[in-house]
């Protein structure tokens, strides 16, 4: 047991657009539940997972200490569907308990002995507490100004001490960490990203998981012809994007020999976006044994000459199901930054054999006519 007055450690989660969904709000909350669930799954202690109104809380084996909710919290940081994650106290439903934690919160703080600016901002999810919001702000604030002197800065304190007021407890914190937002993986359906080892293609499948895709991931090695590098790279950066969803699976294709047929046709210039074509065809054959329902692509717009819009539009031509590429408006620095974030840039930049060299002409074609590219593939 926690024997100081701020009881047990725990953590609180705020949901994000899951609250705005209607009748279709249960499914999302499960969901996310589930997903929780299995990020937590091997941390070696039991969590246990409660829906209440608006947030979910963590709450840990009693007795546990502040590691336990940091290793919780760290996990969950990178759950899609949640926007912040406090690390909170959970204490009991009584006036004097919830002023008692939050005197105790603040004590051995620097940025308290230096005297900062705070605010108290209490809510309560269950009506029946004795104080209003306003009469709790006002209680705690009080004494916490009492004890350590601190100005109250109501618009803009550097410190807020949040109480939030719930069914059988009351959380007490201060700060928090932002979550990834966006909806939980799975409630928007399947995918499959054609995965490259370059900066773009991990940071689209990072934004389309964001948005509830559960994705498999797809990669396009040129063995024989090259070395088996571009592969390792795949793996690595699914391993790194797999913190997000988790149970994901990479599929690779050795295609060094049909990009030796397609550049045997002799069409030079429309080699690259051929062999695009072809990519997304295969993708398509595998997107529909995995029941994958859309295609996605590190595609920026006008980034390199695969990407202008005529050449984008003769890679649509190629498949039926839709083609999903969440970068297509984004300039390089915002797709860097992002990667960076996430942790697939370092990944991303070690050399590699990657199987498009093989066919990079002098000129490639900026405006490729579909009808070239289907005399190609015949
Ligand atoms: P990336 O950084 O994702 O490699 P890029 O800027 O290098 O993108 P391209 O090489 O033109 O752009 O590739 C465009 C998209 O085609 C990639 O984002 C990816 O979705 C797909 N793609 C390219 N090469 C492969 C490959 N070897 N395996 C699977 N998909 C690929
Ligand atoms: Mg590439």
């Amino acid at each position: 047991m926690t024997m100081s007055a701020l009881g047990e450690p725990c953590v609180l989660l705020k949901l994000g657009e899951v609250v705005l969904k209607g009748n279709n709000r249960e499914i999302f909350e499960r969901t996310l539940q589930a997903n929780i669930k299995a990020a937590l799954k091997d941390l070696g202690f039991k969590v246990d997972v409660r829906q209440r109104h608006g947030v979910i809380a963590l709450f840990l084996p009693e007795g546990s200490g502040v590691e336990r909710a940091d290793a919780v919290a760290g996990r969950v940081g990178y759950v899609p569907g949640l926007v912040w994650i406090h690390r909170a106290w959970r204490v009991a439903k009584d006036p004097s308990a919830v002023t008692k934690a939050a005197i105790e919160l603040l004590a051995d703080r620097e940025d308290v002995r230096r005297g900062v600016s705070f605010a108290v901002r209490s809510r309560r999810r269950d009506k029946r507490f004795p104080l209003t919001s306003m009469e709790l702000d006002r209680s705690v604030g009080g004494e916490l100004n009492d004890i350590y002197g601190l100005p109250v800065d109501l618009k803009n304190p550097e410190l807020v001490v949040s109480i939030e007021v719930d069914r059988d407890e009351v959380f007490v914190f201060t700060g928090g960490q932002p979550g990834q937002g966006g909806l939980p993986v799975g409630t928007s359906g399947r995918g499959l990203v054609l995965m490259s080892g370059g900066i773009d293609s991990p940071v689209a499948a990072y934004r389309m998981m964001r948005r509830g895709l559960r994705v498999d991931f797809l990669h396009f090695s040129g063995i024989p012809f090259t070395t088996s590098e571009s592969i390792y790279k795949a793996y690595a950066l699914v391993r790194a994007l797999d913190r997000f969803q988790g149970r994901s699976r990479l599929w690779v294709v050795p295609f060094g020999k049909a990009q030796q047929s397609i550049k045997a046709s002799g069409q030079d210039r429309l080699a690259v976006i051929s062999q695009r074509r072809l990519m997304l065809k295969t993708a398509e054959e595998v997107a529909r044994r995995l029941r994958a329902r859309a295609l996605i692509t590190g595609d920026s717009l006008g980034q390199v000459s695969s990407q202008t819009l005529q050449n984008i539009t003769a890679q649509d031509d190629a498949v039926d199901l839709p083609i999903l590429r969440p970068l297509i408006g984004l300039d390089k620095t915002e797709i860097m930054a992002e990667a960076r974030r996430i942790g697939t840039l370092e990944i991303s930049e070690l050399p590699d054999e990657d199987c498009c060299t093989l066919l990079a002409p002098r000129r490639a074609e900026t405006a490729a006519k579909i009808a070239d590219l289907k005399q190609i593939e015949r």
